[in-house]
C-alpha cells in the first residue's frame, strides 16, 4: 500500500504507456458481459451461453495479468465442462457484475437470479457469488433514478440485504462503520486486509464508495491508494459511483485518453447505448484486440520489473 501512494498519489493521468489510457480485465469482462446481455435480450440461457463463448475467445487473446480461478474455468469452459467454475474466493466474478445491475436495475428477480449463474460460471464459492450479486445490487440501487440525491452509504447497507453469507456480510458492515469512523486510511486497510481475497475486497470498496461516493474521482484514488487488486477495487468503485452520477460525473482528460479500438471510450458508449436501447451492440475486431495485448506485454513486463525495484 505504501509503495502505490508514493508512486500514484493521484489518479489524475495514466502512467502504463505515455498518456493513453488502456483497460484491464475488470472493463473488458465488463463489457464482454454487456455485449452478452444486449445480445441476449431476456433469455438468460442465451447469455450464459454467449458470455461463456466470450470467456473462452478473451483467453484465447492472451490477456495478462489473469486471476487463477478465471483461468482455470476459462480452460474448462475450453473443454466444454457442463461446470466449468473453480472453487475460488477471488474477485474475478465480482469485478465484472456492475453493468448486469445497472442493466436489471428494475427486475431484482431476474438481477439475482442471472447474477448467481453468471458468477458460478467462473467462481462457484459462495463468499464469491454473493460478493458478485453484491456489486450487482449496489450497482442496481445507484442506477434507479431517485438515487442522485441518495448518500452512498445508505445504498450500501440497503444493498447488503443480499448477502447471507456470514463472513462476506460482516467484512461490508466493517468497510460501513469505519467509513463512520476517523481513522486514519493506512489503519483502515491493514484492519480490512488488501490481499486479492473477495471478503477484503468487498470491505474495501465498501469503505470507499461509503466514505467518498460523493466525489467519483476521490472514491476511484482511494480504492487504488489501497493497494492490492487496485484495478479490481478501482473498477467496482467506479462503476458504482458511475451508475449513481453519471459517466459524466468522471474527468473528462482521463476519458478522452482512452485508448480507441475495442474496449476504447467510442466502443464502450457504443454498448452502453446498445443495452439502454435494446439495438445490437457495436461489432469490434478481435484481432485489434489480440495485438493490443501482445503489443503491451512487454510495457506490462516493464512495469513488472519496475516493481522489484528497491
Ligand atoms: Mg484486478
Amino acid at each position: 500500500m505504501r509503495r502505490v501512494a508514493r508512486r500514484f498519489e493521484r489518479a489524475d493521468r495514466y502512467r502504463l504507456a505515455g498518456r493513453t489510457g488502456f483497460v484491464s480485465d475488470d472493463t473488458e469482462q465488463t463489457a464482454l458481459l454487456g455485449q452478452a446481455l444486449a445480445l441476449a435480450g431476456p433469455d438468460d440461457s442465451e447469455c450464459l451461453r454467449r458470455f461463456r463463448r466470450s470467456m473462452v475467445g478473451w483467453l484465447a487473446r492472451l490477456p495478462f495479468g489473469i486471476g487463477g480461478a478465471t483461468l482455470r474455468s476459462c480452460v474448462r469452459m475450453m473443454l466444454g465442462l457442463a461446470r466449468p467454475g473453480a472453487h475460488s474466493a477471488g474477485n474475478g466474478a465480482s469485478m465484472r457484475a456492475g453493468i448486469l445491475g445497472v442493466h436489471l436495475a428494475h427486475d431484482p428477480e431476474r438481477r439475482r437470479r442471472l447474477g448467481r449463474s453468471l458468477a458460478s460460471l467462473t467462481h462457484t464459492d459462495e463468499r464469491a457469488v454473493q460478493a458478485a450479486m453484491y456489486v450487482a445490487e449496489v450497482s442496481a440501487l445507484c442506477a434507479l433514478e431517485d438515487s442522485p440525491n441518495a448518500n452512498p452509504a445508505t445504498l450500501l447497507s440497503r444493498a447488503r440485504a443480499v448477502v447471507e453469507e456470514t463472513e462476506l456480510g460482516a467484512a461490508i458492515d466493517q468497510g460501513l462503520a469505519l467509513a463512520d469512523d476517523d481513522a486514519p486510511f493506512p489503519e483502515v486497510v491493514r484492519s480490512l486486509g488488501n490481499t486479492g481475497f473477495v471478503i477484503h475486497s468487498m470491505g474495501i470498496c465498501t469503505y470507499c464508495f461509503a466514505r467518498c461516493g460523493e466525489e467519483p474521482i476521490t472514491a476511484i484514488e482511494a480504492a487504488i491508494r489501497a493497494g492490492g487488486d487496485t484495478d479490481t477495487h478501482a473498477a467496482i468503485v467506479g462503476g458504482w459511483t458511475g451508475a449513481l452520477h453519471g459517466a459524466e460525473a468522471l474527468p473528462p482528460a482521463l476519458v478522452g485518453r482512452l485508448q480507441a479500438g475495442p474496449f476504447g471510450a467510442s466502443h464502450l458508449r457504443g454498448l452502453a447505448e446498445a443495452l439502454a436501447t435494446e439495438t445490437p451492440p457495436p461489432r469490434w475486431s478481435r484481432i485489434h484486440a489480440l495485438l493490443r495485448n501482445l503489443a503491451l506485454y512487454p510495457v506490462v513486463l516493464a512495469h513488472g520489473f519496475a516493481r522489484l525495484a528497491p
